[in-house]
């Protein structure tokens, strides 16, 4: 496969950026901050070149085309650690990214609900590590073009087979994202990723300018941006393993990987001709029902 074409694009899924903590299980969906500035150079490096979402989003409604090795960089959830650890590193580089925030957990003292790291909220480890962003360090970060935010619902709740319920948290997002920061129709991702077609129309009749799964494959310009995925970078990514997810090799691995599971799972009594038959754009339908390979 040759480098992703004009007017695709890779968008990269964060969460956590802080340190690692002694005598404590490692935060979960965290890039320590070493990592993660290793990761963007890496990327630099490379020939990659990182836009804001919100100029993607224009670029795509107006046809104007994408360079190659073009790349998002997304957070998930609005940890504080994004404004004391993250955010240093893409302010050095000029990284522009999106912080998709659970707008209720805004200023809370406390460990996020859903947050699934067993010591988060624990006294003896540092609140940086768990803490959700306060609206002052938001507010300092808008200051900056570099850094948008994006709603990720109120409450981070399971929304799935509940679309009544989804469109009353995310209005009261919207709400509170343009009450508090100012934002009007901006960009959304998917609680857990979990989505459907139910879940992606209320996202859409609420306002917001996209709505962002965490199916790891290549965006473009041709895609319903309600559809886009994201690639999770993690803490054993480096900057030659995320340009190969943006590059599409980690989409196309999982992809072949899945056609031969399906063709061994058909043999002996169904002749290898389903391989012939599974087309990409087959199988990437069959990934999009959650088949994590
Ligand atoms: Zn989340």
């Amino acid at each position: 496969m040759g480098e992703a074409k004009l007017d695709k694009f890779g968008i990269l899924m964060y969460h956590r950026v802080t340190p690692r903590v002694a005598g404590v299980d490692p935060p979960t969906w965290n890039v320590p901050p070493q990592q993660f500035r290793r990761q963007l150079t890496g990327l630099l490096s490379r020939g990659y070149r990182a836009w804001p979402l919100r100029q993607i989003l224009e670029h795509c409604a107006a046809s104007k085309p994408i360079p190659p090795r073009t790349f998002v960089v997304t957070f998930d959830d609005g940890y504080d650690n994004f404004y004391h650890y993250a955010w240093p590193v893409l302010k050095e580089l000029g990284i522009p990214a999106t912080v998709f925030i659970a707008t209720a957990y805004l200023d809370s003292p406390a460990a996020f609900p859903f947050d699934d790291w067993t010591a988060a909220g624990a006294t003896k480890v540092p609140q940086v590590a768990w803490q959700p962003l306060s609206t002052a360090h938001c507010r300092e970060l808008l200051e900056f073009e570099l850094v948008e935010f994006g709603s990720h619902t109120d409450s981070h709740n399971e929304f799935l087979g509940r679309p009544d319920a989804f469109r009353k948290d995310l209005k009261k997002s919207l709400e509170r994202l343009y009450n508090v920061l100012g934002y009007r129709e901006p960009a959304f991702a998917f609680p857990y990723g979990h989505y459907n077609e139910e879940l992606i129309e209320a996202a859409r009749e609420a306002g917001v300018a996209c709505s962002l799964t965490t199916e790891p494959r290549i965006a473009s310009a041709a895609i319903d941006p309600f559809h886009w995925g994201r690639f999770t970078a993690t803490a054993r990514d480096t900057g030659l393993t995320l340009a190969m997810k943006l590059n599409g090799w980690y989409s196309a691995a999982r992809i072949a990987w899945h056609c031969l599971v399906r063709w061994e799972k058909a043999r002996p009594t169904e002749t290898p001709v389903h391989v012939e038959r599974c087309r990409w754009d087959h199988c990437q339908k069959s990934s999009r029902v959650g088949l994590m390979l």
